[in-house]
């Protein structure tokens, strides 16, 4: 086992003489911010840097540092931070005197429905801001629909700090468990169940003796928290299979892989059609925007004209005005492109994944990236996590194994790795993160000789 604890003390202290405006103005936000951040996962040891400006693959840091950002705005930036295409749709509407909140309806949300509805083969789409927000709705809607009130979800698997599916989301000791958070109702502990990701036994039993009372299996075709291990073919499809046998809906979340693989879900590329799907981050082009969309039967619950409707509803920043102008802009972008654009995107992942690993293996340090898997889906990724197991032969087919210290060292990725290229100006989440069209080959190159770096350092002090 390395020393991880005095390799993150150097690294810590030199992380701090690099960036110490950054320091100071976090300290000064956390005077008043919760943590000095509005979310978690911009926190991180021992201070998180603060930016000024972003443009393409670069956020540049308030001491003028320009940085390599993987992290793409939770990995919303599918064309890299503030792409033209996006900010000038966005100009024109302001300039048209049109775009902040009026709470009227108008055309725009109706074509961006309908893009929406035609890509993702929807038959029916409701609007509103986060994918949270989007997966609490798709879980009440499967609950009336079906009369039933558990909830299926994975382990590891995240909806967003959604009350109904916020079980099993951080690891504990005894695994992916847990309520998560304090304040919640006390159903959460009996009514949320987590089943592990990528079994298709244990998903089989969790049916055989629970499949009645399942309103919905909800999950992510590569979860986020959970190394963006793609869903295996067998796993996507015993999901479809058993949701449909038992008279359970099956949601996917596709907040992430919503048009970060194809310019649609990744479900289609499975070949599946979920009953309801929750989209968010790419679809807003940078703009909070989010949406469930599926079956007509399922999503008309929420209409005013049903006499015990589901309450999706409320919103005053829902179909806003520019968000929906972002997301429009961005939609048409990655459908016109579609054919270039994903190959592309894969093609760099492809090149990254591979690099990174070799470059470690080069010094004699086993890292293993996951984000793609050709037999799940041939046409390859752009996400990735990289992972340092401790055993050469060990499967990271769940986000069980990525996240247990005893299968990989979790501090090495989440601290050290992310200091350590921080020191070398790139910015990653989890070890990598998502790659943006405009990760050009030089700027991947440049990633690549931050890694090397970090990996020559480790194979010294580490
Ligand atoms: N679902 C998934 C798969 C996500 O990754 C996220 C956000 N990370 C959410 C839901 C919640 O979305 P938001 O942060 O927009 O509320």
């Amino acid at each position: 086992m390395r020393d991880v604890e005095t390799f993150l003390k150097h690294l810590y202290q030199e992380y701090e003489d690099q960036y110490p405006r950054s320091r100071a103005a976090h300290e000064e936000a956390k005077r008043l911010l919760v943590d000095g951040v509005s979310h978690g996962a911009r926190l991180f040891a021992p201070f998180p840097f603060r930016i000024t400006a972003a443009r393409g693959p670069y956020v540049k840091e308030l001491g003028g540092a320009q940085i390599i950002d993987y992290w793409q705005g939770h990995y919303a930036n599918i064309l890299g931070h503030n792409p033209p295409v996006i900010v000038e749709a966005l100009q024109a509407e302001l300039e048209r005197g049109f775009g902040l909140q009026t709470g009227i309806p108008d055309e725009g949300q109706t074509a961006f429905a309908a893009t929406l509805a035609k890509a993702t083969g929807a038959e029916k789409v409701r609007l509103t801001t986060s994918g949270t927000l989007a997966t609490m709705y798709a879980i009440m809607l499967a609950r009336a629909f079906t009369g039933r009130n558990a909830v299926l979800k994975v382990g590891g698997g995240w909806h967003g700090a959604n009350p109904l599916a916020l079980k099993g989301v951080a690891r504990t000791a005894e695994g992916f468990t847990a309520v998560d958070s304090t304040g919640l109702p006390k159903s959460a502990e009996e009514e949320i169940l987590v089943t592990r990701f990528n079994d298709v036994e244990a998903l089989e039993e969790v049916f055989r003796r629970r499949g009645e009372e399942i309103a919905c299996f909800i999950f992510e075709p590569c979860p986020g928290g959970g190394g963006f291990i793609p869903a295996t073919k067998a796993f996507m499809g015993a999901a479809r299979e058993l949701t449909r046998r038992y008279g359970a809906l099956l949601i996917l979340d596709e907040v992430i892989t919503g048009f970060r693989f194809c310019a649609s879900g990744v479900q289609r590329l499975y070949g599946v059609q979920a009953d309801l799907s929750t989209f968010g981050k790419i679809i807003g082009g940078g703009m909070p925007v989010s949406a469930v969309v599926g079956r007509a039967d399922v999503l008309e619950r929420a209409s005013e004209s049903v006499p015990k409707r589901v309450w999706f509803n409320g919103g005053t920043f829902a179909a806003h005005p520019l968000s929906v102008r972002a997301g429009q802009a961005m939609l048409d972008y990655l459908i016109a492109h579609e054919d270039t654009l994903y190959p592309a995107l894969a093609a760099k992942g492809d090149w990254l994944r591979r690099n990174i690993e070799r470059v470690f293996a080069d010094r004699g340090i086993l890292a293993r990236c996951t984000g793609d898997d050709a037999e799940a889906i041939p046409a390859g990724g752009s996400l990735g996590w990289v992972n340092f197991p401790l055993r050469e032969d060990v499967p990271l087919t769940a986000p069980e194994d990525v996240t247990d210290p005893s299968v990989c060292d979790v501090a090495l990725r989440e601290k050290a790795l992310k200091i350590g290229l921080l020191l070398e100006g790139v910015n990653v989440v989890h070890g990598l993160g998502a790659i943006s069209l405009e990760h050009s080959e030089e700027v991947l190159a440049r990633t690549l000789e931050a890694y090397d770096a970090f990996a020559k350092r480790l194979s010294r002090e580490g």
